[in-house]
Parts: structure tokens; C-alpha cells; sequence
């Protein structure tokens, strides 16, 4: 090579050639590996989930053809109610998937209707008041009786409300008061919970939506759990067009709200 400049540049340019080219190999591996760790931790949720409904499904049966077999004639009402529990639980973790590969294959229809965010919060909070009572929680809610409807899919709504309830519940240390609150801000509504608990460390608040991800603490304090009901329910407000945000605390507690806009009647296909 005669011209030094030319060579330098050739020699340049090759060298960014083979960076970019690295760049692109390196990433392929890195979705591999991002994408075999979703799968292990997927099988290892999914498992674990379910291991304890079906355990207890083997214990009750267990006893009832003990029992049968010694001749006992026992009240059946317990064991039907521990059959349905964990039945509804199984339910609810296949439902959650299943929300969660519809959002992924951007295949969630959703509907606009009109709804209320009141009566929502009012049914979630009539399924789970007996886990309030018995974990001897208060919760305060006391809305405004002039709030508007909303256009949004009620029962994905539901579920993202029972999901946000359910972890104010679950993460509060028993005896403590949660806070649920409606209030119109200008053209949407604000929704927002405040619980006593266990708060969020500061260093893992910024993984707090990710699919599959649970703060250390609160994975020691409360073993059951997926770490998908958060994701699902950002995934949801965002595609009825809200936002979804939270304030926390370590030992403190939490509060997590969203805003839905009041909106105009239509339906529309997730992703579109
Ligand atoms: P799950 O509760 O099934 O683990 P979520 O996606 O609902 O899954 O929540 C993800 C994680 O966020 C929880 O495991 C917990 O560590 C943390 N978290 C959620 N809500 C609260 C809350 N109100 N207080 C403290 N930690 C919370």
C-alpha cells in the first residue's frame, strides 16, 4: 500500500466492520440467554405455583379415602371448601399466563365500555374481605359519589385493580390500614392505593414491572407470588391508554396509582 492515509482508513473502516458485526453477534447471544432465563424461571414459577394447589388436592384426598375406608362418616363442607380454593387459585396463575402470552403475541382485544371505577373497587374489595379480616387489616375506601364513568374493558380493569388490592394486602404487615382512594384529575380519573407494608427496597424499584420479577423482600415475606400480576397490569393500564406509577418505601409501605382517561366509545385490538 502506497498511501499510508488510505491504509489507516481501510484499516478503520474494517475495524468498524467487524465491531458492528460483533455488536450483532454479541446481542443474538445475550436474547438467547435472556430468553432461556425467561423459560427456566417461566417452568420454575409455573411449577412451584402449582405444586401447592395440587399437594393440597393429594392431602384432602388422602384423608377422605382414609376416612371412607374406616367408615367415618365426616362433614364433606370443609374439604369441598379447600377443594374450591385451591381450584380458584389454579385459575387465577392459567388465567395470568394466559393474559400474559396475549400480551406478548399482541393479540389482547380490548373492549371500551362504560364503567365504573367505584363499583370495580367495590367488587374486588367484596372478594377479598375475608383475607382483610382475617389478616385484621382496615381498608378505607370512601369515594366521591359524583365520579364519571369511564370507557375501558371492565374486566381486564377488575383485574388490574384486584391485582394492585391483592399486593397492598399481601405485602402489609398484618393489623396496619390501606388506603384506597378515586379522585378526577381534569379529563381522567386517578386511581390510587396506599398500604402500611413492607415497602420496596430503593435499589429494586426500577425492576418493579418486569415480568417475573419480585423485590427480595418481598419474596422472604410472602412465598407465594409470580411476579407477572404487576406487569400484566401496567401492560393493561397503558394499553387503555393510562399511566401507572408508584412511591415506595422499605418498612414504610407503598403507595401505587393509575390514571385512565374518561375517553369516547369504541373497541380496539392491543398493539394497533
Ligand atoms: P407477586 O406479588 O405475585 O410476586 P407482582 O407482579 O404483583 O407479583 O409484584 C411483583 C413484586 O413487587 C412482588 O413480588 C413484591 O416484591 C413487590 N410488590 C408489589 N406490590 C407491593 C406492595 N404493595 N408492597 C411491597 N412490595 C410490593
Amino acid at each position: 500500500m502506497e498511501e499510508p492515509e488510505v491504509a489507516a482508513i481501510i484499516v478503520i473502516l474494517v475495524a468498524v466492520f467487524f465491531l458492528i458485526v460483533g455488536n450483532f453477534i454479541v446481542n443474538g447471544f445475550n436474547r438467547i440467554a435472556e430468553a432461556n432465563r425467561m423459560k427456566s424461571e417461566f417452568i420454575s414459577i409455573v411449577s412451584h405455583q402449582l405444586r401447592s394447589p395440587l399437594s393440597i388436592f393429594k392431602w384432602t384426598l388422602d384423608i377422605m379415602e382414609r376416612d371412607t375406608k374406616s367408615g367415618s362418616r365426616q362433614d364433606l363442607t370443609g374439604f369441598l371448601k379447600t377443594f374450591q380454593g385451591a381450584t380458584e387459585r389454579m385459575i387465577r396463575l392459567v388465567n395470568s399466563l394466559l393474559e400474559v402470552s396475549r400480551i406478548e403475541a399482541r393479540t389482547l382485544i380490548l373492549k371500551k365500555e362504560k364503567t365504573s371505577l367505584v363499583e370495580l373497587t367495590r367488587r374486588a374489595l367484596e372478594d377479598i374481605k375475608t383475607y382483610v379480616e382475617a389478616s385484621n387489616l382496615k381498608i378505607e375506601f370512601e369515594p366521591q359519589s359524583d365520579l364519571p364513568e369511564i370507557l375501558a374493558d371492565r374486566d381486564r380493569l377488575l383485574m388490574a385493580i384486584q391485582n394492585l388490592i391483592d399486593n397492598a394486602v399481601r405485602y402489609s404487615k398484618g393489623g396496619g390500614i390501606i388506603t384506597i382512594a378515586v379522585k378526577k384529575r381534569g379529563p381522567s380519573l386517578l386511581w390510587q392505593i396506599q398500604d402500611q407494608g413492607i415497602g420496596i427496597p430503593a435499589s429494586q424499584q426500577k425492576y418493579i414491572f418486569q415480568k417475573f420479577f419480585r423485590a427480595v423482600n418481598g419474596s422472604r415475606y410472602q412465598t407465594e407470588g409470580t411476579g407477572i400480576g404487576l406487569y400484566i397490569t401496567k401492560e393493561l393500564i397503558e394499553a387503555l391508554g393510562g399511566e401507572i406509577g408508584f412511591k415506595s418505601e422499605e418498612s414504610r409501605g407503598s403507595i401505587f396509582w393509575f390514571i385512565l382517561p374518561i375517553g369516547e366509545e369504541k373497541s380496539q385490538t392491543y398493539g394497533q
